[in-house]
């Protein structure tokens, strides 16, 4: 399903539509393929014929919608199933089932994301009188092609099971799709765009859930506050840009420096939040040292070409159970703080949580 999913757009993408006509075209090529063995079996050659091209039809319009030509891909795949619906209704009677299709047009018209609501609601008007029309055209009349009744059978009852195949995987596609599209929504509202890193929101998130842990008993949480110092000297000397850069090469060296279990996150312009569950004062107070010394270490080409160096404090408190989150942060704040009062550059270990 994923592969379906992205055979028409590669990475990410949150145009739901053009993917579900890619799937469209592939499911419509495929029961065209199937048409064609039906034909050649039941006799009708030169409906056959007919599938082929829709076969070759369908080819095109995945090209052209790989290329970004949705329009013009979706409108060739509307004429297509008019056209073969009301070719083969004439030919073979309307008992033969090929009008169902149509009714396929009206839900990929309504979740259309290109079409207005005036031009969606002219269009599935237009295609649902199209369908009656039909009904009362040829529902009684004779078809031009004479095919017994167990071949119009045969054909009734594969176009209405391909109908409802279709049906269900057009509803399940666009589930999913939706579904995909929501997931990435939520990442982004949780992700700092210029650092990649969690935002505040996500951080406050995990630091509830980590917390609520801690009060199960599950270890004690280490909260670590960083921030980069003397930032907005790098900001006035080499611009924004450059602060930029700094800042982005800080998320890194974080990112990097702690196990998969941790959280790190951009806690504000310059600040960053690190949650270790399950670590005690000494561990906390030794990856807090190892992500200080690697900013430390960090060379950021400055606007005149020339690395320059950053350096970062950190305070660091632990969570313990019958502790608030709040309660902790604070106390790492004030670590924080006095490291900056201290000279800066330096890890400092919160006072012991007074419970
Ligand atoms: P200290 O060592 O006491 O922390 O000094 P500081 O200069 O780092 O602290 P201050 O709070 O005075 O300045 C923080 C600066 O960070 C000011 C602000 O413009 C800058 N800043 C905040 N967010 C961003 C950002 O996204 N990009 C850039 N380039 N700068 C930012
Ligand atoms: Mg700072
Ligand atoms: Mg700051």
């Amino acid at each position: 399903m994923r592969r379906l999913l992205t055979l028409f757009h590669p990475g990410s993408s949150l145009d739901v539509f053009r993917e579900l006509m890619g799937a469209v075209a592939i499911v419509a090529g495929i029961t065209h393929f199937c048409l064609i063995l039906v034909f050649h079996f039941t006799g009708v050659r030169s409906l056959a014929l007919v599938n082929i091209a829709s076969v070759l039809l369908y080819v095109l319009t995945g090209l052209l919608l790989r290329n970004g030509h949705v329009r013009l891909s979706m409108g060739l795949m509307a004429l297509e199933i008019i056209a073969h619906g009301v070719l083969a209704v004439q030919a073979i009677g309307w008992d033969s089932g090929f009008h169902f299709y149509i009714i396929l047009i009206i839900p990929v018209l309504i979740v259309n994301s290109m079409l207005a609501p005036a031009g969606k609601t002219v269009l599935v008007v237009l295609t649902g009188l199209l369908y009656l029309l039909m009904d009362w055209r040829w529902r009684g009349a004779a078809p031009y092609m004479t095919a017994s009744q167990t071949v119009v059978d045969v054909l009734y009852y594969f176009n209405l099971t391909c109908t409802l195949v279709i049906l269900a995987l057009l509803a399940t596609i666009y589930y999913r799709l939706v579904t995909l599209a929501h997931a990435r929504l939520q990442d982004l509202a949780r992700t700092d765009p210029l650092t990649q890193l969690r935002n505040r929101r996500a951080a406050m998130e995990a630091a509830q859930r980590e917390a609520a842990r801690v009060a199960r008993g599950a270890g004690q949480l280490a909260v670590l506050l960083g921030d980069v110092d003397h930032f907005k000297a790098i900001n006035d000397t080499h611009g924004h840009e450059t602060g930029d850069d700094a800042l982005k090469a800080v998320a890194e060296v974080l990112r990097a420096g702690v196990r998969q279990v941790d959280h790190v996150a951009r806690w504000g312009g310059e600040e960053f939040l690190i949650l270790l569950p399950g670590t005690e004062v000494p561990e906390a107070m030794a990856v807090a040292e190892r992500l200080r010394a690697g900013v430390q270490q960090l060379r950021v080409a400055g606007a005149d070409g020339r690395p320059l160096t950053l350096a970062m404090t950190v305070g660091v408190s632990v969570l313990v159970a019958g502790d608030a989150f709040d309660q902790a942060l604070a106390r790492a704040d004030r670590a924080l703080y006095a490291g900056k009062q201290a000279g800066r550059n330096r890890v400092v270990l919160a006072s012991s949580p007074e419970t």
